[in-house]
């Protein structure tokens, strides 16, 4: 079986090797270079002596979102800004954003990184790739385009949104591979099936998606709408960005983590223990070779699990499972936690629903109540009769989602039906909750 890097495919003992080397180096450049962690190790009365193994890790401090933020804009960088070629930016939903940087070399390893994942998804040298991920301080699309490049593919920079002139290149250009969000994918499908092209007829053969958590079921309903293969890429910002995990379309069961690049652990977010490979709990990372804005154990918020061993498509590198949900998209409803996708899964499984949804949050008196608003699919809605979502078929397809989200997630929510294109459509992330608890709506 082919992997662009020979990293891919070396037994743990090697692989353990160059990470503990690399954890090394790392912990050495962020001690002397970056004064936040010098005070945080001091703290722990930890130096980087005191790193000897693996294992050792776990007596380093963490990282937060909110420390990058204490440190705006430029106070986590480990080189002088001589150094740094590249400087991206999360949109904060409430603040400061988040800043980080990258150096010649940073941006050379990122490429390699994006290249492997875009092989793994099945693109090759000299394809053409259409890369839908936004464009800017967002790292998703330069960050592809940086490893598309790499890999020496033909690519697109057409960045999100203008979904017809998407279509046209689409059409016009013949790409291979297309990267994008799930839903914005799933955008463009609908609006060739609105002009009457059949997304199916296109060249596309491969689709990298990422950026917004999605459920196996909406991966069905892609793959068959566009007649393709469809891969999940994992990455943020404060890490590198897009490529640090990737799913190998070979097996399309979980994600392969460039391990060279960096080390994974899972902890229970209650405890910060680690749990045990195989269980559920929040990714954290530490960066092996970055040198601009290296990162010690940062707590992503996204709940997954890691499996080592070797895959059935030949890489050996550990593996993480799709990720559920971010603790902080999480919902509580009335005590009981519940991801968006989760209940995406059971909109997909029904034949009379189409895969856009909103889930509505307010408050009744002290409880929270959820409400989540549904689409329809075209046929359901032209056989109802006179279009009227009273009429006993609707009431009993209402019921009956009802039912499944009670038995399945254990939460109960109001059911409103919607009809065809009533939910807005996505450009980029969708928006699946929107919380009128304070008049806030949290982008996923
Ligand atoms: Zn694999």
């Amino acid at each position: 079986m082919s992997t662009f890097s020979q990293e891919e495919n070396w037994n743990r003992s090697k692989m353990e090797r160059l990470q503990q080397e690399r954890l090394k180096e790392t912990i050495e450049r962020v001690y002397h270079h970056v004064p936040f962690y010098r005070k945080a190790f001091q703290q722990l009365n930890v130096t980087p002596d005191d790193i000897q193994s693996l294992e050792d890790i776990q007596q380093l401090p963490f990282t937060k979102k909110r420390h990058l933020r204490e440190n705006y804009p430029f106070s986590l960088l480990a080189t002088p800004m001589e150094e740094v070629v590249r400087i991206h930016a999360s949109s904060g939903t409430s603040g400061k954003p988040t800043v980080v940087a990258y150096t010649k070399n940073d941006m050379e390893h990122w490429g390699e990184i994006v290249a492997r994942s875009i092989f793994m998804a099945g693109g090759r040298r000299g394809d053409i790739l259409h890369n839908a991920f936004g464009y800017g301080l967002f790292t998703g699309g330069l960050g592809i385009h940086n490893g598309s490049e790499h890999l020496g593919c033909a690519t697109v920079p057409i960045s999100g949104g203008n979904t017809s002139k998407q279509i046209t290149l689409i059409q016009d250009f013949c790409p291979r591979v297309i990267c994008s969000t799930p839903s914005y994918l799933l955008n463009i499908g609908e609006t060739m099936k609105s002009k009457g092209i059949d997304p199916a007829s296109t060249s596309l053969e491969f689709a990298i998606l990422g950026a917004e958590p999605w459920s196996e079921e909406m991966r069905n309903n892609i793959e068959e709408m566009f007649g393709i293969k469809a891969a999940d890429i994992y990455g943020l910002s404060e890490v590198m960005g897009p490529g640090v995990a990737m799913e190998c379309i070979d097996c399309q069961e979980g994600l392969h983590i460039a391990d060279d690049h960096f080390l994974v652990e899972v902890i229970d977010p209650e405890t910060l223990r680690p749990v045990p490979d195989g269980e559920d709990g929040e990714l954290v990372f530490t960066s092996l070779t970055k040198e601009a804005l290296p990162i010690i154990r940062y707590r992503t918020g996204d709940i997954s699990s890691i499996t080592r061993g070797k895959c059935a498509c030949g890489r050996t590198t550990t593996k993480m499972s799709r990720v559920k949900g971010r603790i902080d998209d999480m919902l509580i409803i009335r005590g009981v936690n519940v991801f968006p996708s989760e209940i995406e899964r059971y909109i997909c499984d029904m034949d009379e629903l189409a895969p856009h949804y909103q889930i509505h949050l307010q408050k009744k008196g002290v409880m929270d109540h959820a409400e989540l608003h549904v689409e329809v699919c075209e046929n359901f809605f032209e056989l109802l009769p006179m279009e009227d979502f009273n009429h006993p078929t609707a009431q009993e397809l209402t019921k009956r989602i009802q039912r499944s989200i009670k038995m399945e997630a254990l939460v109960s929510m109001d059911v409103y039906l919607e009809k065809p294109k009533a939910i807005p459509r996505s450009e980029g992330k969708a928006k699946r909750i929107v919380d009128l608890r304070s008049n806030v709506s949290t982008p996923l």
